[in-house]
């Protein structure tokens, strides 16, 4: 089934981190792409939920996962996981590159600050 809405595959991810984590000094569990302009934001179990944040002020519903060997896609708006295209490149962040992240900021006690994905 083509499911094209919300799904741009030549946009290109600016960064492989949380920007908006990065500007508020913060850290990032796991990191997920917008399927229509790659904003990179980080997961639901983030402190600070950047990518869902970016679904609510943008209107972009769908994202993918922005982790090393998985692919899945899911939908903001109707909750449920779809299937897509690929994606520009890069479609993960670097297999070196810490989740979670970035590991000068990720406090010692970062599992009991995760938050539960609802
Ligand atoms: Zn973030
Ligand atoms: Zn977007």
């Amino acid at each position: 089934m083509a499911n094209s809405e919300g799904i741009d595959p030549s946009a290109a991810p600016p960064a492989t981190i949380c920007l908006d984590c990065e500007a508020i000094d913060g850290w990032w569990l796991h990191l997920r792409r917008c399927a229509q302009c790659a904003h990179i934001g980080c997961c639901d179990n983030s402190p600070a939920q950047h990518a869902r944040l970016y679904f609510a002020e943008t209107g972009h519903p769908i994202m993918q996962t922005f982790e090393p060997g998985e692919y899945w896609f899911w939908n903001y708006s109707t909750e449920k996981f779809l299937h897509g295209p690929a994606l520009a490149e890069p479609t993960s962040r670097p297999e070196d590159q810490p989740a979670p992240g970035p590991r000068a900021r990720v406090p010692d006690n970062w599992r009991s600050l995760l938050r539960s994905s609802s």
